[in-house]
């Protein structure tokens, strides 16, 4: 488990000071259920509270988040 996620994140790290992809929110941008009863945004898109999302995931700022009602951070991805 652990190392699967360390080459996830080998690429990320050789990739240096270029710009991120899209595939990952960049700063200040989260991913968020529209799906009813969710209540936190996600730094990750892989994060495993989004696997359960019911509702379609939203990439958004912090700001739009907090005032579509997910206003906490996630506990697994965002510590
Ligand atoms: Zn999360």
């Amino acid at each position: 488990m652990l190392l699967a996620l360390a080459l996830l994140m080998l690429p990320m790290l050789t990739v240096g000071s270029e710009p991120q992809e899209r595939a990952d929110a960049g700063d200040g941008m989260v991913y968020i259920c529209m799906g009813n009863g969710a209540y936190a945004y996600h730094r990750s898109r892989s994060c495993r509270g989004l696997n359960r999302c019911t509702g379609g995931i939203r990439c958004v700022t912090v700001g739009e988040a907090v005032s579509l009602g997910r206003s906490k951070p996630c506990g697994i991805c965002c510590r």
